[in-house]
């Protein structure tokens, strides 16, 4: 096992699973161009949220953390016409790029992308509530934050999906003093006790290293 394998086996998933589209590549590359980092979700795992939309029936999705709208557009693939995502952006130059890209990819209609930070947008989403799927993947020193309003602004049987997990394994160590990691960890660890939640884990390797994702039922 070797991180060049992890990804050669992910690229060929890719390639045989999901293939390629021209409005995603569009969007990478004006993430590139833009020069902000790969921070996206892996292809493999934009067709997982995408799968996920579409296993849950979902309608309304809320996503916290929208860069530029690679994961918005393969959610927003996933809903019905009059299906709805909402997705926070704190950097204001982030969701232009990405309000451009999902114009572009055709779904521009079923996406609403707020400015701001997700901690002050998160208490005026009552109206647009309740989400049957939220995607959690911006500052992770937040998670706990970020989960609390998933489960206020969500029914049982909800959806919540929370990226990088596993972090190169640093997410096993208790003693970290990386806020980030600490984040996650704490994360997880309301995951596992708060009632108002069901959960697993699963660490993933591809062309993104080695990390994982959690995914939990609305209780
Ligand atoms: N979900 C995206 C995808 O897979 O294509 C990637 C999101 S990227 C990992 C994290 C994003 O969260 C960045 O664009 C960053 O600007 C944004 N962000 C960071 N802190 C935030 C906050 N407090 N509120 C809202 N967005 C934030």
């Amino acid at each position: 096992s070797h991180p060049d394998a992890w990804a050669a086996v992910d690229r060929y998933l890719a390639e045989t699973l999901v293939g390629s589209d021209p409005a995603l590549d569009a969007t990478l590359a004006s993430q590139d161009r833009a020069h902000l980092r790969p921070i996206e979700v892996a292809p493999v795992a934009g067709k997982l949220l995408h799968l996920l939309v579409r296993i849950s029936r979902a309608r309304r999705v809320l996503e916290i953390g929208t860069l530029a709208g690679y994961s918005a557009i393969w959610m927003a693939r996933a809903l019905p016409a009059d299906g709805r995502l909402i997705s926070i952006e704190a950097e204001p130059a982030n969701a232009a790029l990405a309000r451009e890209n999902v114009d572009a990819a055709g779904v521009g209609e079923r996406v609403d992308i707020r400015i701001g930070r997700a901690a002050d947008v998160l208490p005026g989403l009552a109206d647009e509530a309740p989400f049957d799927l939220v995607f959690i993947d911006a500052d992770k020193e937040s998670n706990t934050v970020y989960l609390d309003w998933a489960a206020r602004l969500s029914q049982p049987g909800a959806v919540i999906v929370v990226d990088n997990i596993g972090r190169s394994g640093e997410v096993a160590n208790a003693d970290t003093d990386d806020p980030q990691i600490q984040g996650v960890r704490g994360g997880l660890a309301m995951l596992g006790e708060d009632p108002r939640f069901d959960a697993t884990g699963l660490q993933t390797v591809g062309v993104k290293g080695w990390d994982g994702l959690a995914i939990a039922v609305r209780v």
